[in-house]
């Protein structure tokens, strides 16, 4: 069968996440199939570079063999069981190791990003409420923040073209200005954007700490914002004001975790520990959903009881999934035996100078990097131009999917500095081809991530 016939397949029946659905008339769904590292193929032998990890899910590319062995492994041995009243050894053995790594005590899984976040808030508001504390039931979320869309995540959510129509589904929280550093006025640094962000912060606890659960925040990079970056110190000054004005402190590494921005989790490069730390996307490599919040041994004492409801009633039929949980497993290894962390700088400082010329163009504002993330704005006309980007790159044999007029690469840590000089050419000949065209579709911005 050829692309055609399964796109025409796909557009029957499957209703695509994050899409305006008619757009699928004159766009086309792009059919893959097979996967090998950072390669994704179509039905007719087209090549696509995976230059976004597949949504930032793809560690250490498609089909890594140690992964993909690991769950094959597990298959004969158990594919899953019930988690309430069983366990089994991949589960006990990625709690050992997530609870080592990230200095918590107490893992509790779920299938996806949407649910840890949805975990972490119901856990924060339920211990206050076992500790005697019911009023504290609200939440601090940053301007532009993201935490997933089930309507728990979705009302500490601030992207409007995702919450907006769903605004009378959602509690409203309290929103704080974010500490993304493209604020910066001349003369300003980073560390001074964060310590303006959390003056504002401190005046909200100040009047309102008494009715608040938690804030929650994206460690470092506010991802589907468009990769606005910040810096450490606001993780610090965070923690501090949160023990001061007795509020939960949540960091989400669902998008930023599992060395991403440099280090296995961003909360290391501020020194501290979250109360609730949740994890998704790259804990598999990519492979399969799972999602993890892990809390503190303070915590998860205020649930221990002889009364069954001051325990955490939650639950998902998956939870603890044995195959996800061996991936993860596998996940772990590789970042130990491979020294990813450390060969991860290595190759960011190479891509870096790859990419340094972009910084250099008229049209490109922001350029900016943390980690395995690089991203900038473009200074475009165009209100089409994420779609634009998107289909020029896709013709060139690169997937990246802009967010408005924000650029960014979040590749595989397999990607290679040639594969990296291709995606950089390609990107630069599409600004050019753009940047020419006078046919300029105007129309409602939209930002997909
Ligand atoms: C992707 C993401 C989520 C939601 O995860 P899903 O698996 O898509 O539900 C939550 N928070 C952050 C920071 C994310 O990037």
């Amino acid at each position: 069968m050829s692309n055609q016939d399964w796109l025409q397949r796909s557009r029957q029946h499957v209703w695509h996440p994050c899409t305006q659905m008619k757009r699928h008339e004159t766009l086309p769904i792009v059919p893959i199939a097979r996967a090998e590292g950072v390669w994704l193929e179509d039905f007719e032998g087209r090549r696509y570079l995976d230059a976004v990890s597949s949504w930032w899910v793809n560690l250490f590319g498609h089909g890594n063999p140690r992964i993909k062995q690991a769950i094959k492994d597990q298959l004969d041995q158990v594919e899953h069981v019930i988690l309430a009243g069983f366990t089994h050894r991949p589960v006990i053995e990625l709690s050992e190791r997530l609870c080592a790594l990230s200095g918590l005590d107490h893992a509790f899984y779920a299938s996806d990003g949407a649910s840890a976040t949805e975990i972490a808030l119901k856990m924060s508001f339920h211990y206050w409420k076992n500790v005697g504390r019911p009023e504290k039931c609200r939440f601090i979320s940053l301007d532009n923040s993201y935490h997933g869309e089930t309507a728990g995540a979705l009302a500490v959510t601030d992207v409007p073209l995702f919450s907006a129509t769903y605004a009378p589904l959602l509690k409203p929280g309290v929103r704080v200005p974010s500490p993304d550093v493209r604020q910066a006025r001349p003369g300003q640094s980073a560390a001074d954007v964060a310590r303006q962000a959390l003056r504002s912060l401190e005046n909200v606890l100040a009047k309102k700490a008494g009715e608040m659960a938690a804030i929650i925040v994206e460690p470092l990079v506010q991802g589907a914002a468009g990769m606005a970056m910040y810096d450490p110190v606001y993780l610090t000054e965070l923690r501090r004001l949160c023990d001061q004005y007795q509020i939960h402190l949540i960091a989400d590494e669902i998008a930023v975790g599992f060395g991403r921005t440099g280090t296995l989790f961003a909360c290391e490069q501020a020194g501290i520990t979250p109360d609730f730390l949740c994890l998704s996307k790259g804990i598999t490599g990519g492979f399969l959903p799972l999602s993890c919040v892990l809390t503190s041994a303070a915590i998860y004492q205020a649930f221990y009881h002889d009364e069954v409801t001051r325990g955490f009633l939650h639950s998902h039929s998956y939870t603890g999934n044995a195959l996800a949980c061996s991936a993860a497993l596998a996940v772990l290894d590789i970042f130990a035996d491979e020294d990813i962390i450390a060969r991860n700088r290595e190759l960011a400082a190479t891509f870096s100078a790859i990419l340094a010329p972009l910084a250099e163009r008229a049209d490109v504002r922001h350029f900016r990097h943390t980690g395995m993330i690089w991203a900038f704005d473009v200074d475009s006309p165009r209100a089409d131009f994420a779609q634009a980007f998107f289909s020029a790159m896709l013709k060139h044999g690169c997937l990246v999917r802009p967010i408005g007029k924000t650029v960014y690469f979040m590749p595989p840590y397999i990607l290679q500095p040639e594969e990296m000089t291709q995606l950089f050419q390609a990107t630069t000949q599409v600004l050019d081809e753009l940047s020419q065209q006078n046919d300029v579709l105007t129309g409602p911005v939209t930002a997909l991530p």
